[in-house]
């Protein structure tokens, strides 16, 4: 028998989930069970690099909300580490941190066919490639992922391996910035977030 211990598999999954939805829990559902996953860790960035000009929820309901959402299932969790550093959160710091946590453990991180086009603008995406395994997600009625933008990053043959790892997801037309307009204008949004969500949205006014 090898005396290798078994490598954990644990999927990173970034956002900022203001607030976290149904399209958010269909992608992570779909990547734990497509990549076989023993836990999703959701990550809510302090402030995006990309969204920079854009203020988000007080941290405490974005987080609240997400417990809320993955709560009672024991495959999904919620780190908090983005946060706490504060500033601008970047994907590459937040991988080199859990690499050293979790030595035995193989890191997927997930991304779509739209962050996959700008990675090449990202803090050190090399790194980020070398760190974790870049699962990329292709999502129904949109272009497929171009792939190439990874050329640059990782080897020829690991970019052939991704080509037939693709994860697959249906179309699920839902988005924050639609969630907060409607919350905004009283429309409903219910069925789009999880019902605790929507009580808490509602209970605490976090968008109005
Ligand atoms: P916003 O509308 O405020 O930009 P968002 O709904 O895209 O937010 P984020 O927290 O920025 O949510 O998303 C985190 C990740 O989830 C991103 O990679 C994004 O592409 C993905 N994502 C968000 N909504 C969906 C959806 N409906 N289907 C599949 N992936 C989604």
């Amino acid at each position: 028998m090898s005396d290798e211990p078994l490598r954990q598999r644990v999927g990173i999954f970034g956002g900022t989930f203001d607030p976290i939805h149904l399209g958010h829990l269909m992608l992570a559902e779909q990547f734990r069970e497509q990549l076989q996953l023993a836990e999703v860790r959701f990550i809510p960035a302090a402030k995006a690099p990309h969204k920079q000009d854009q203020s988000a929820a007080d941290a405490k309901h974005r987080v609240e909300m997400i417990r809320l959402a993955i709560g009672g299932n024991s495959n999904f969790a919620i780190d908090e580490r983005e946060l706490k550093r504060g500033g601008t959160s970047y994907t590459v710091d937040t991988l080199r941190e859990l690499k050293i946590e979790l030595p035995t453990a193989d890191l997927f991180f997930l991304m779509g066919a739209d962050s996959l086009a700008e990675l090449h603008t990202w803090r050190e995406p090399q790194t980020i490639c070398q760190l974790a395994f870049v699962a990329i997600i292709a999502r129904g009625g949109q272009p497929p992922p171009d792939l190439q933008q990874l050329a640059r990053f990782q080897p020829a043959d690991q970019i052939e391996s991704l080509a037939n790892h693709l994860l697959q997801m249906p179309q699920v037309e839902i988005s924050s910035t639609d969630i907060r307009r409607r919350a905004v204008s009283g429309q409903s949004i219910r069925y789009m977030v999880p019902a605790a969500v929507e009580t808490y949205i509602r209970h605490n006014t976090v968008y109005s």
